[in-house]
């Protein structure tokens, strides 16, 4: 059996990585996403093992200790990291896993697992991105200024990244990482048909 594709979704707070991921899951029956641990608390509607998995920093510490985390990072102010297990699993039962992190823990998974395929997703414009941001009115004012100026940082880091997606309209968003891992499911069939022929 082949292994999965391991799909990186990055971008900065708001451009909609969230609305893209739920469509994906949707549509694609073998992809499953990957549920990240975070010291930060559950928002309203958030629940425990399918948005997060909620711990304390002395559990994340210990995580780190023992490296079952397959990337972490600090996100203002709290840290995140990708339980490793579960993802090196699913890829080996050939699932293709997609995980739906910041730039730092992408530009990590990249140095570990060079055959990771990352994808930047833009706003439109930075005029856009602070509009979804106060629309979906999660974050207080201050909040929304740190992003920002993350989200700043963050798009000096697009040409690290594989492919680069402008989401100005979700459906088509969608259209493009469909195509991408379509076309990264081919590629290695491709190869694998190479080999089979050759010999
Ligand atoms: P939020 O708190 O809004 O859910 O997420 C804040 C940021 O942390 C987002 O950019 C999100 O993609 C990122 N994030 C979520 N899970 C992980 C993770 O496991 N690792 C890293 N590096 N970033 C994560």
């Amino acid at each position: 059996m082949s292994e999965g594709i391991l799909l990186v979704l990055c971008g900065p707070s708001g451009v909609g990585k969230g609305a893209i991921k739920c469509t994906l899951l949707k549509r694609f029956s073998n992809l499953v996403h990957s549920v990240s641990a975070t010291t930060r608390k559950a928002r309203v509607g958030e629940v425990e093992g399918k948005d997060y998995y909620f711990i304390s920093e002395k559990e994340f510490n210990h995580f780190i200790d023992n490296e079952e985390l397959l990337e972490w990072a600090m996100v203002h102010d709290y840290y995140y990291g990708t339980p490793k297990k579960p993802v090196c699993q699913a890829l080996e039962q050939g699932k293709d896993v997609l995980l739906e992190i910041d730039v730092q823990g992408a530009l990590q998974i990249k140095e570990n697992f060079e055959k990771a395929v990352l994808i930047f997703l833009l706003p439109p414009s930075v005029e856009e991105l602070e509009r979804r941001l106060r629309l979906r009115g999660t974050e207080n004012e201050d909040q929304i200024q740190r992003r920002l100026k993350t989200a700043k940082w963050e798009l000096t880091m697009v040409n690290k990244f594989d492919y680069v997606i402008i989401n100005t309209v979700l459906e088509s968003a969608c259209e493009d990482v469909a195509a991408i891992l379509r076309a990264e499911k081919l590629q290695s069939q491709d190869n694998k048909g190479v080999g089979t022929f050759a010999h």
